[in-house]
């Protein structure tokens, strides 16, 4: 079963659609409940996203808001969508899906810990310190001018997060803050829903050096759909996101690339990969460049999946 490690529906059912939808009805974009159980999806992130110019209140209570709509589409589910919280949570469960939230950059926390527990008491499992910008914890991958790593406020973040037995996901995070980030922690990390930097010279993109430290810590990096960080410039294949596949593969091994597909975030997605309905083109894709029924399984959700258990257990 499929585990995508990102999307932003969460922030698309608060912000834009229609007040009292939730996610198991029939959703514009590119993915809701019905369409996640017939695409096979088993493993659902889902980003509590908060933009900049929100400020810290407002950041705050959107993430709030967030995290009320996915219980409330879990309550509304009958039992198809769960939520993501232990270990035993990530087997897969034919027919139903694991949802997971993931805070994508914690500016609205203001660097505290109490709230980080608050949120993971609330169900939050998963986060990235940083969006874009830079915030009191670190720098972001678009604004990292102040050349810093983490600041004590990040750490602390860090060191929470690891007790609390929170997958940390590197993606946005500026670099000199990802060395830091690696460095004081254990375990397997997250890239959730980052690229080949050798491929697409974006600075959301991951260098060699970065895919290869994520490797030996076993962690696992989500390919994003985005056609920005697939390409340069041209028209944008799945044979696109194919070779960003097999670059990952041919460095580190297949067993370190997993799926951030970032749908419901991004304005455009590779031809053949408009919605979850067409993940099996990415598999009849992934079987035609030559990776074993094993391989791509584990890129499909597998990879992901044990990672996630070793950072849960
Ligand atoms: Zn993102």
């Amino acid at each position: 079963m499929i585990a995508d490690a990102h999307c932003d529906t969460l922030m698309l059912l608060v912000g834009e659609h229609p007040k009292g939808t939730s996610l198991d009805q029939a959703l514009p974009g590119h993915l809701d409940l019905p369409r996640l159980i017939a695409a096979g999806v088993g493993l659902q992130f889902f980003a509590l996203f908060t933009v900049p110019d929100q400020g810290t209140d407002l950041g705050l209570r959107r993430i709030l808001e967030m995290i009320a709509q996915f219980h409330r589409s879990v309550a509304q589910s009958e039992g198809r969508l769960y939520p993501v919280l232990t270990a035993a949570d990530v087997v897969p469960q034919p027919g139903r899906v694991g949802g997971l939230l993931a805070v994508e950059g914690m500016r609205p926390l203001g660097g505290s810990v109490e709230l980080l527990e608050v949120i993971h008491r609330l169900g939050v499992r998963s986060g990235m310190l940083t969006w874009n910008e830079r915030n009191s914890l670190a720098d972001g991958a678009l604004d990292q001018t102040s050349g810093g790593a983490l600041s004590a406020a990040g750490r602390r973040i860090v060191a929470a997060m690891q007790r609390l037995h929170m997958a940390l996901d590197v993606s946005h995070l500026g670099e000199r803050g990802f060395w830091d980030l690696l460095e004081q922690t254990e375990g397997p990390v997250l890239a959730s829903h980052s690229n080949v930097r050798a491929l697409c010279d974006h600075p959301r993109n991951l260098t060699d050096e970065q895919i290869k430290a994520l490797a030996a810590r076993g962690g696992v990096i989500g390919m994003n759909f985005y056609t920005q960080f697939l390409a340069s410039e041209g028209p944008v294949t799945l044979g696109t996101l194919l070779r960003h596949i097999r670059y990952i593969s041919d460095l580190v091994g297949p067993q370190h690339v997993g799926l951030g597909s970032d749908f419901d975030g991004i304005g455009s997605a590779p031809d053949g990969l408009g919605s979850v309905a067409d993940y099996p083109n990415l598999r009849g894709a992934l079987d035609a460049a030559g990776f074993t029924a094993a391989e791509a399984e584990g890129i499909l959700g597998g990879n992901l999946r044990r990672a996630l258990h070793t950072i849960f257990a």
